[in-house]
């Protein structure tokens, strides 16, 4: 079987060898197992399914959102002589009777359909009769509401494991934290399956944090040193995208605006440019990337904070694609973070602005760190790691340490005092010995750790409670309000097995400085 697939794999798509966790995941949809597969973006998640899909004897369904991505994949199949088509409301009545008509003949071997097609009581009967080798869920975390993208057709998904109980289903994904990832396999109702965790380390991208005072001159200075190499500039709205890309021009860079409100030409020309080098750097929404395959883009700036660090690691992600190194730079102002957190609050769907308050949390702390960049995204990912990476703002020039094993000590029994039920603010709270509400409420001030951290002020609290988010001794649980809970690594810190060096919270004088501008 292995032969035939490493034969496949050069035939159809030209390559010699797997990349990291694909002929795994390949070998669970040959043998019939579910699975669950985790890679970041260029991973190579779609091989994981067109490969099996070749050979298996009934058609293998790819369900996924996006109409253009589908329509890209099967024409590159296509192109690569492999019989594949796409449904969904795009295509008018007659071109689905083809479709239908060539899977009738077992012509098909992959079809790519949007959720709600699928869910269609008709499609799923013709399916079923017809017969289906393998069902491929992409982008998987949109089923969850914990996920950055929930997206509710995807939830009916869940029926298709009762509909089709002996078809392998595999679940794609490349954002998942532990919350979502767990919801994605209870929702689409795994069974047994195969877990394929890819690392999500970038290790030729520098990330970078700069304060932020005069963005654009800070951006010029930037961009002088890049010496004409190529980058993209991240701006959160279509004005500042607009207002930015014309201050360069106006400085003599070679810069062009990219977003969704331009037209598609305008948009296919900057694209095109950039890709040939004939524009050095692209000012973009998040609109910009999508599609692009330039793999020699140096840097990326982040002109303003993201809202998730899904959406930063995936921006940034387009750095350094050849494996060279490249830079992520990060303009942070404090001050964004209340704005940020208006928008969210305009959120309608309560539970949705949530989700979304807790994810934005993440990504500001790690504005803030203090700890490694790289380990702050590898812990958020659930890669588990505690050794600095050597190559961020952090590492290479590191905040003054000290020894924090007593405040650590501290910080977390008063999670477990407090059962792992609430979140950052209440375990302050507890800590520095107030008595408000909540506190009183829950009989918090009867608890040992009560008081026991009233030298320190909150905020220096808040530094050392997300130092040890980021270093993976607590985690924050989204599916709870964000409660702190610990995690393995925490509990040789509580016995003072081990000492750990933090540290020294580095103070916003700058931001209290702000406020008495104003
Ligand atoms: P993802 O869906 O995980 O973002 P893709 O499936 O689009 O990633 O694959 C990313 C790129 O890697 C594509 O250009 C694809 O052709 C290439 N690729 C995938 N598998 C292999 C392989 N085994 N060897 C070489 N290139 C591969
Ligand atoms: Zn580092």
């Amino acid at each position: 079987m292995t032969d035939t697939l490493l034969q496949h794999l050069k035939t159809y798509f030209g390559y010699s060898s797997y990349r990291p966790g694909q002929l795994e995941v390949i070998q669970a949809a040959m043998q019939g197992t579910d699975s669950f597969v985790l890679m970041p973006t260029g991973g190579g998640k779609s091989l994981c399914y067109q490969l099996p899909a070749l050979t298996l004897p009934y058609v293998t369904v790819v369900v996924s959102p996006l109409m253009s991505l589908m329509k890209d994949q099967v024409d590159a199949l296509k192109a690569n002589g492999v019989s594949a088509e796409f449904i969904n409301s795009s295509l008018s009545r007659e071109e689905i009777l083809q479709i239908y008509a060539r899977l009738r003949q077992q012509e098909l071997k992959l079809l790519y359909v949007a959720p709600e097609r699928l869910l269609q009581p008709q499609f799923l009967d013709r399916l079923s009769e017809l017969g289906v080798s393998l069902i491929a869920i992409d982008e998987a975390h949109c089923i969850s509401q914990w996920g950055h993208d929930f997206r509710p057709d995807y939830m009916a998904l869940s029926i298709l494991k009762q509909r089709f109980p002996s078809v392998p289903l595999m679940a794609l994904t490349a954002t998942a934290d532990g919350a979502t990832r767990q919801d994605i396999v209870q929702q689409l109702g795994l069974q047994q399956h195969y877990e394929y965790v890819g690392s999500f380390d970038r290790p030729n991208i520098r990330y970078m944090v700069q304060e932020k005072f005069r963005p654009l001159e800070q951006l010029v200075a930037y961009l002088k040193q890049q010496d004409g190499l190529s980058g993209i500039v991240y701006c959160n709205s279509r004005r500042k995208v607009d207002e930015l890309a014309a201050q360069l021009q106006e400085r003599g860079y070679s810069a062009a605006a990219y977003h969704a409100g331009m037209d598609s030409t305008a948009r296919g020309s900057v694209q095109d440019a950039f890709q040939r080098d004939d524009i050095q750097v692209i000012v973009a929404t998040v609109a910009f990337g999508m599609g692009i395959n330039k793999s020699n883009i140096r840097f990326v700036v982040h002109y303003e904070l993201s809202r998730t660090i899904e959406s930063y690691y995936q921006e940034t992600g387009r750095a350094g694609r050849d494996g060279v190194n490249a830079e992520a730079l990060m303009l942070f102002d404090p001050a964004d973070i209340g704005r940020i957190f208006h928008w969210i609050d305009q959120e309608e769907n309560e539970q949705r602005a949530r989700v979304g308050r807790q994810r934005f949390q993440a990504m500001a702390a790690f504005a803030e760190a203090q700890t490694c960049r790289r380990l702050v995204l590898l812990n958020y990912f659930g890669e588990a790691r505690q050794t600095a990476c050597g190559n961020c703002d952090i590492c290479l020039s590191p905040p003054k340490q000290f020894d924090g094993s007593e405040l650590a000590q501290k910080a977390l029994s008063c999670v477990y005092r407090v059962g792992q039920r609430f979140g950052m603010n209440h375990v302050i709270e507890v800590l520095r010995g107030s008595q408000n509400q909540k506190i009183l409420q829950y009989g918090h001030q009867q608890l040992s750790t009560w008081g026991i951290g009233q030298d320190y002020s909150h905020d220096f609290w808040l530094s050392i409670l997300r130092q040890l988010v980021h270093f993976g001794f607590l985690q924050q649980d989204i599916t709870q309000h964000a409660a702190l809970k610990l995690l393995p690594a925490a509990r040789p810190v509580l016995r003072s097995e081990q000492s750990l060096q933090l540290a020294v919270p580095r103070l916003h004088a700058s931001s209290t400085n702000k406020e008495k501008d104003k």
